[in-house]
C-alpha cells in the first residue's frame, strides 16, 4: 500500500503520481492489496477474488459485471484524469 508519509511535500507527491498507470496501481493496491495478498472485491455484489482482464479492468465471476478500480470511489464520476 502507498505510504503517503513518504512524501514530504505536495510537489514530491505530484512528481510521483505523474501518470495514469501509477495512479491506477495506487488505487488498486490501496483497495485490494498487492501481490499474493491481493483480493479484488466486486463493488457491485461483494464477490471476492475477481479476475483481472487483459485491458486492466476487472470482471466479477459471480454477477458477471466488468469494473475499473474507480467504481465505488470518489473518482468514479469524474472526467478528470487520475493525475489531476
Ligand atoms: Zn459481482
Amino acid at each position: 500500500m502507498i505510504d503517503f508519509s513518504q512524501f514530504d511535500s505536495l510537489i514530491a507527491m505530484t512528481m510521483y503520481f505523474n501518470n495514469e498507470a501509477v495512479c491506477r496501481n495506487a488505487i488498486v493496491e490501496t483497495r485490494w492489496g498487492i501481490g499474493e495478498e491481493q483480493d479484488i472485491v466486486c463493488p457491485y455484489c461483494g464477490q471476492h477474488h475477481c479476475a483481472t482482464r487483459k485491458d486492466g479492468k476487472f470482471r466479477c465471476n459471480h454477477c458477471k459485471r466488468n469494473f475499473t478500480c474507480k467504481v465505488g470511489t470518489i473518482f468514479e464520476d469524474s472526467n478528470l484524469s487520475l493525475v489531476k
